[in-house]
């Protein structure tokens, strides 16, 4: 479960201690955008103010919470559209007692969209703890909290995750295994997009057919066969850009012998012949061709030309560095 994963987090283990000696803040400001584990821990923050139990959603109270049906528990802004009137809502629900005489808990979702005033008026309860009121704003960025919303919440980030953790995580949700490889490889820690790749088979497709390239492109002779093909069509050419870029990096780490964590599963061989009659060197240059093809493409360069630009400066780093 996500909340295991999360348990183990530095971000986490740091909080649960503040709050179990008593010394959790009135006001947290987390920052990160993956919504699937922002909900989660939510939850696993929830049930450590709340459960006298270690929160391990055993009890009554942490069923409560799991379900959303806590009334100390307070979710705002789910949709992004808070007002002025709901944080008034929010101030009078905050100044009542709470219900299991413990901690009355507020979050903020999505604060990177609340408007100058509603941050305003949260300001009070933020300068002014009501009791025992705690305010959690969840932000993808904190770049539109208000310097005075931030200098008195302490900030925290939302934890990411490795690929093998993601890995594991998909498959025991019964995502197939070579989607789950995929969406753990480009997920950037992130679970939101990890299902978001998980759930669609034509990612398998085209990390395949880049595998396929990256050991079949041998000879500028073989370009061309690649140009008209699905990986560089307007639509999927930013994918296969990451997956080459992903696969390139794991060639160079085997190429290096550093040892270094792989993001891809099981390649090992397909890596290896990537690798074969090149350097460490010739793979950190085509590392940077990938660069320099997304570059031309946000200069709006048309994808083949791109494409093509990428494989000819991937197989002459090969031919300069062998
Ligand atoms: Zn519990």
């Amino acid at each position: 479960m996500i909340s295991d994963l999360l348990r183990k987090s530095e971000a986490y283990k740091e909080f649960s201690a503040a709050a179990a000696s008593g010394k959790a803040s009135h006001a947290y400001l987390v920052i990160g955008d993956d919504t699937v584990t922002r909900k989660a821990y939510m939850i696993l923050l929830a049930a450590t103010f709340l459960c006298k139990r270690g929160g391990l959603y055993e009890c009554e109270t942490c069923n409560r919470i799991t379900a959303g049906s806590h009334p100390d528990v307070h979710i705002y802004n789910s949709d992004g559209k808070m007002r002025v009137e709901d944080t008034n809502t929010l101030i009078s629900e905050a100044s009542m007692r709470s219900w299991a005489d413990g901690a009355k808990l507020f979050f903020i979702d999505r604060a990177e969209s609340l408007s100058p005033a509603v941050q305003n008026k949260l300001l009070k309860l933020v300068e002014e703890p009501e009791g025992d009121a705690v305010i959690i704003f969840f932000a993808s960025s904190e770049v539109p909290i208000l310097p005075t919303v931030k200098s008195r919440t302490k900030k925290c980030y939302l934890p990411l995750f490795a690929p093998d953790e993601i890995f594991a995580e998909l498959c025991s949700d019964g995502v197939p295994r070579a989607q789950a490889e995929i969406a753990a490889a480009l997920s950037g820690g992130s679970f939101e997009r990890a299902y978001k790749l998980g759930g669609d088979e034509d990612y398998v497709r085209l990390y395949e057919g880049v595998f396929a390239m990256l050991v079949g492109c041998r000879k500028s002779q073989d370009i061309a066969k690649y140009l008209g093909s699905e990986l560089f069509t307007k639509e999927n050419i930013g994918l296969t850009l990451d997956f080459t870029e992903i696969i390139l990096k794991d060639a160079l780490i085997r190429a290096s012998g550093s040892g270094a964590k792989l993001t891809t599963r099981n390649r090992d061989y397909d890596l290896d012949e990537i690798a074969s009659g090149t350097s460490a060197g010739a793979l950190a240059m085509a590392i940077l061709a990938v660069n320099k093809a997304r570059k031309m493409l946000s200069a709006n360069v048309g994808a083949v030309t791109v494409a093509e630009t990428m494989l000819f400066d991937i197989l002459e780093a090969k031919y300069k560095w062998r």
